[in-house]
């Protein structure tokens, strides 16, 4: 499909107002109106299955949700340094999902904020400073968590006292955790060497930018082990896997039994509304509160609590966890029936809605191929996107309200998209 006249007007104000930074989804790029549960409808009133948007997780603009915020927004919307019960009565909820160990939160707006204080706590307390993060990670957009996320590519420089280490490797099964760690072990030494303290190991539990590698559940516990006994703290990002999506309890790192010294939290947050934060071991924190404040204008307000809470309502009364494991596991299943008949569509790694697939010339990644199958899907109104760090892992991760008839929808439309293209 051309671009309409109206939508390349709107391109070129984008360039003029917005500058050369922002990059739009797709070759030709799609202009959204409209959201409910798990569809997006464009202009002229087409609408599109998002197989793909995590923030909106427990559905586009649920009414449950707006109605929340909306109400609260009516009645008092302001910060943290008044008493408000909204903000105790989310976290004491939230904290109430995690291991005890971890027993406070902190609020910020973004994912990206909650890492940047993630690092600034890990430092006062380890008194370190060494950052150690997998080859394609992405953790955020501050001047300090942009040079820890190697997948903003060469022209985002890393910080001088980050080290990566290799993405986990699933091929590699039952012995994932231990080259792992001995990964995480050598970047510790290479620190040291260098005069270097390492204050923290932060991990995507579900490496989503480094292709989705979700298996075998259990492999993070050794590389947590190795940062610890080097002075430093483990610090899960649950950004993209957290709040239910993995199928298999809240939290992506419980998946892999441990329990992380900071947990960080965004976007499904507040399912649109941004709100984020950090759940931590009070001990880790001691000293970064006393020594000064913490303030953050929007971070924790009144409306971003109450509507966080909204989410957490519907992700218990809807059952959305039960059907991020039950319909995850029939996606993934359909993706493997799939790639026994299309010889492009390689492994299918996945947790509950979060699956990655592989798009393959043989052995090799298809970058290429995986580009015209993102678009090709687009064009047969299916939203998606790619990830890792060959660019060929189809990244399918939907609304958690995405149901069996939705998948058929999305396998349909895939199916016919690989014929074409094969
Ligand atoms: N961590 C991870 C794993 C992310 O995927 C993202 C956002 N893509 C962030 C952190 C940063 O979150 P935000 O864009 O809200 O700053």
């Amino acid at each position: 499909g051309n671009l309409s006249e109206g939508d390349a007007a709107l391109v070129a104000r984008r360039e003029r107002a917005l500058g050369p930074a922002y990059r739009l989804f797709y070759e030709t790029p799609l202009h959204l109106v409209r959201g409910e549960g798990v569809w997006l409808y464009d202009a002229a009133g087409e609408a599109y299955l998002d197989t793909y948007n995590n923030v909106a997780s427990v559905g586009h603009c649920h009414p449950r949700v707006v109605a929340a915020m909306a109400g609260q927004a009516a009645t008092f919307a302001s910060h943290t340094r008044y008493l408000h019960e909204a903000v105790l009565d989310y976290s004491e909820r939230l904290l109430a999902t995690v291991p005890a160990a971890l027993s406070h939160m902190m609020f910020t707006c973004t994912g990206s904020e909650a890492n940047d204080l993630a690092l600034r706590i890990a430092r006062e307390h380890t008194g370190g400073t060494g950052i150690i993060v997998t080859e394609n990670a992405y953790h955020g957009v501050t001047l300090a968590v942009s040079g820890f996320s190697p997948s903003l590519g060469p022209g985002v420089p890393l910080g001088e006292h980050v080290r990566t280490v290799p993405a986990p490797d699933p091929a590699l099964g039952a012995r994932t955790g231990a080259v792992f760690a001995a990964g995480v072990q050598a970047a510790i030494d290479d620190l040291t060497r260098h005069g270097i303290r390492p204050a923290v190991l932060i991990v995507d539990t579900i490496f989503s930018s480094d292709g989705v590698i979700p298996d075998p559940a259990g492999f993070l516990a050794p590389a947590a082990e190795a940062i610890r006994a080097a002075g430093g703290l483990f610090i899960a990002d649950e950004v993209q896997p957290g709040f239910g999506r993995t199928g298999a309890g809240m939290w992506g790192f419980a998946r892999h039994g441990v329990v992380p010294d900071m947990v960080s939290l965004g976007k499904p947050m507040g399912n649109g509304y941004p709100v984020a934060g950090l759940i931590l071991r009070p001990e880790v924190v001691a000293r970064f509160g006393a020594k000064g404040r913490y303030f953050n204008t929007f971070g924790g307000n009144a409306v971003a609590a109450t509507t966080a809470a909204a989410v957490l309502d519907v992700i218990e009364d809807e059952g959305l966890i039960e059907n991020a494991r039950l319909t995850g596991a029939y996606l993934a299943e359909g993706l493997r029936t799939l790639a026994t008949r299309f010889p492009a569509l390689g492994p299918i790694r996945g947790a509950g809605l979060f699956v990655g697939a592989d798009i393959v010339d043989g052995d090799a990644p298809d970058a290429a191929l995986t580009h015209r199958v993102v678009n090709a899907l687009r064009q047969a109104r299916v939203l998606i996107s790619a990830t890792g760090a060959s660019a060929n892992t189809l990244k399918i991760r939907p609304p958690l309200v995405f149901a069996r008839d939705h998948a058929d929808i999305f396998l349909d439309r895939f199916e016919t998209v690989l014929k074409a293209l094969s």
